[in-house]
């Protein structure tokens, strides 16, 4: 019999679990200082839990653990590691050192259902969505785990169609029961689900990202399809509604694609429609995909692009390209992972 894993419940979760096994109340918060705070590996650890409690445990559950079956190094030191999941497929996490700190980029589900053409995940189809065991086993089981200071959700997937397992993995990072970091710490990026928005804004305190590449309707239905049922406007309303302590950050993330998105008319329209809101503007370079025309300004139009939009007010900084020489776009291991199992 397939054990269920007590590694990504959260307080109530582990409460229900207790109680149906009979356990004291106090149980659950030991449990979970023995998962999320001693960092154990097994229930046999659990040393202040009775012999007969860790038996019982023992019998339904494990801790749930699984380490990265595959890892590939940059020369930049960023490093990307392939995790198992849903039984039989594969997801991507990075880890990306700085100077001084150490961010983890996890993945929210197997492939995606949005389709964006510039992706190599959109392009695998959609296979499944993680359980908060498996967002968190990314993050536990990375071996520079100790080292992390940020976490971003901008792996495989789109988190807020997955929010309530997304949440859950927040709740535990979040709180003085689980990994009790800051919510400032960690950053969830969305193509802009409006409500799977409304529900993360309104149930966490972490950053959202919004992926933006393009302020027209037209242009971004064709990049990100999901714009055809959640458009861009109905996602600025919402943040410009939404009462945003001064700890939250609002962030737009804009892929530059050369002579698509990168003109003095982008720039123009971008002001246009971030008008009001107190939000940053993250320039990417676009990491070119197998079988894609899309192309990558140089440097010089990058930084030209995002001095006229500081220009015009609006806070832009270019994101370092890392791990160029290790598949880094989000999607391309994992996808030579998946062509491999099917030739097998
Ligand atoms: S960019 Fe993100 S949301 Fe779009 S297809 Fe890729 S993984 Fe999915």
């Amino acid at each position: 019999m397939q054990k269920e894993k007590l590694y990504g419940k959260t307080i109530n979760e582990l409460i229900a679990v207790t109680k149906r096994l009979g356990m004291p109340g106090f149980a659950a918060r030991q449990i979970a200082d023995w998962l999320y705070k001693k960092e154990i590996s097994s229930i046999e650890e659990m040393t202040n839990l009775s012999k007969k409690m860790r038996d019982l445990l023992s019998a339904e559950y494990e801790i749930g653990l699984s380490a990265p079956v595959k890892e590939a190094q940059s020369a930049d030191g960023t490093k990307k590691y392939l995790y198992q999941v849903l039984s039989d497929k594969f997801i991507e996490t990075a880890y990306i050192p700085d100077e001084d700190r150490a961010t983890i980029c996890v993945s929210s589900q197997a492939g995606c259902k949005m389709g964006c053409i510039f992706c190599m995940t959109g392009k695998q189809g959609f296979q499944g969505s993680l359980s908060s065991n498996e967002i968190l086993n990314q993050f536990r089981s990375l071996p520079e785990f100790r080292s992390l200071t940020n976490m971003v959700y901008m792996g495989m997937g789109e988190p807020l169609d997955n929010v309530t397992e997304v949440l859950k993995s927040l709740e535990i990072l979040t709180s003085e029961w689980g990994y009790a970091w800051s919510p400032t710490r960690i950053t969830v990026s969305t193509v802009g689900l409006i409500n799977g928005i409304k529900e993360f804004l309104e149930k966490s305190r972490c950053h959202l990202a919004v992926s933006l590449h393009s302020p027209f309707d037209e242009e971004r239905r064709k990049l990100m399809p999901v714009q055809r049922t959640n458009t861009v406007r109905e996602v600025l309303d919402i943040i410009r509604n939404f009462d945003f302590n001064s700890q939250r950050r609002i962030s737009f993330e804009y892929i530059l694609f050369k002579g698509l998105n990168d003109t003095p008319l982008h720039i123009k329209e971008l002001a246009k429609i971030l008008n009001g809101i107190k939000c940053r503007i993250n320039l990417i370079r676009f990491h070119p995909i197998p079988g894609s025309e899309f192309q990558s300004p140089n440097l010089a139009a990058t930084i030209n692009f995002k001095e006229a939009l500081n220009a015009k007010g609006i806070l832009t900084t270019i994101r370092a390209s890392r791990g160029v020489d290790i598949q880094a776009a989000c999607g391309l291991l994992s996808t030579l992972e998946l062509n491999k199992s099917v030739q097998r």
